[in-house]
């Protein structure tokens, strides 16, 4: 038997149903905006009213079919629970939230060697039919894994749109091995690049050298407190690394850059014995040109980092919420739901660092 209160959310819901919403989504490989009805809710799953979206590199990728690892666009997002379904306990609805589109099981070979990332059930459940929409819903494993994370009262929705990939970057840090005071080449000074420098310190890592072709977001590096910026465009990157390290390189580079020229860039600045981050997504079946009997007669380290886990994720509430990473600059640009496509023609041109989508 169903409570009152559970007929009077089903009720509630099949009114909200009626209604449409705009969604950007891809359809046929094709980006496509469509007004879709509001999803129905299964029992455990919940329903958010999105405030802010991030425009990620991947959902680029995505809609150019650079990357096929998961066809939903919009993972950054940040929203007001609308609806909870039955069986639903601990969220209410009016709850600021950042959910996590992704939550691994917590109990497999991977998740307990630290691969969680890579667990089976981490990408089989996604947000529906993406971030990019009025609405969303999130599917039950991830309310049940614990992948929503209510928001402090000082953080707005569009700094919480940066909880997910501040949560990849301290991952990637994380990985690196990299100790205390150690050297950092940070390869592209994109939103992910900038957010690595200001999480460095943190790290203990005070010096950091960061190389980009856009001035507004070297610019942004220096105010920020990278040591040396870079312009690939018109400078010999690993000459002035070099000379900058005088003459043995830097011990870490992390590549936050999808453009594999990016990697091979990391590999000739590092030190003998140093280590390269691959961050970035490089689009599909892009290879890397470089001597592989370089990497083992220089004793060269290669980690890949990719997403993040719950620990990262609250990591990465905890630092933006205290202020350690200026989030509110890194937002150049705002877009509604229909405008995306200009959004994807700006994405990393002249003053542009951070675009987010808004309903
Ligand atoms: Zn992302
Ligand atoms: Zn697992």
């Amino acid at each position: 038997m169903m409570t009152c209160e559970e007929i009077s959310k089903i009720y509630l819901f099949s009114i909200l149903s009626r209604s449409a919403m705009k969604t950007a989504l891809i359809r046929d490989g094709e980006l496509s905006i469509e007004e879709l009805p509001i999803p129905s809710l299964a029992h455990g799953d919940i329903l958010i009213e999105m405030k802010a979206c991030g425009l990620c590199g991947s959902d680029i990728e995505k809609i150019r079919g650079e990357y096929n690892v998961s066809p939903t666009i919009g993972h950054e997002a940040s929203g007001v629970v609308k609806e909870i379904s039955v069986n639903v306990t601990g969220i209410e609805e009016g709850d600021r939230v950042f959910p996590h589109h992704h939550v691994s099981c917590k109990s497999c070979h991977f998740c307990r060697t630290g691969s969680d990332t890579m667990c089976k059930s981490y990408r089989e459940f996604h947000f529906d039919p993406g971030g990019f929409s009025e609405f969303f819903r999130v599917p039950k494993w991830n309310v049940k894994q614990g992948g929503i994370l209510k928001l402090p009262e000082n953080m707005s929705y569009d700094q919480a749109s940066f909880i997910e990939p501040t949560g990849c970057c301290i991952r990637a840090l994380r990985r690196s091995g990299i100790a205390k005071n150690d050297s950092l080449f940070v390869v592209g000074a994109g939103p992910i690049g900038l957010t690595v420098l200001q999480l460095a310190p943190l790290f203990g890592i005070p010096n950091v050298i960061i190389s980009d072709v856009n001035p507004k977001r070297l610019e942004f590096a220096r105010r920020h407190g990278a040591l040396v910026t870079l312009d690939p465009s018109n400078e010999d990157i690993s000459a002035v690394i070099m000379k900058e390290t005088k003459g043995v390189g830097v011990d870490c580079a992390i590549i936050a850059s999808g453009n594999p020229k990016a990697v091979r860039q990391g590999l000739e600045s590092i030190r003998r014995g140093g280590s390269v981050i691959l961050l970035g997504i490089p689009p599909l079946e892009s290879s890397l040109d470089y001597g592989v009997e370089r990497l083992v007669n220089n004793e060269v380290t290669m980690i890949s980092s990719n997403a993040a886990n719950d620990g990262e994720v609250r990591l990465a509430l905890d630092f933006i919420s205290k202020g350690h990473i200026d989030v509110d600059s890194m937002i150049t640009h705002k877009f509604s739901i229909e405008s995306i496509d200009i959004a994807l023609e700006k994405i990393s041109g002249g003053d542009v660092i951070k675009s987010i989508i808004i309903p």
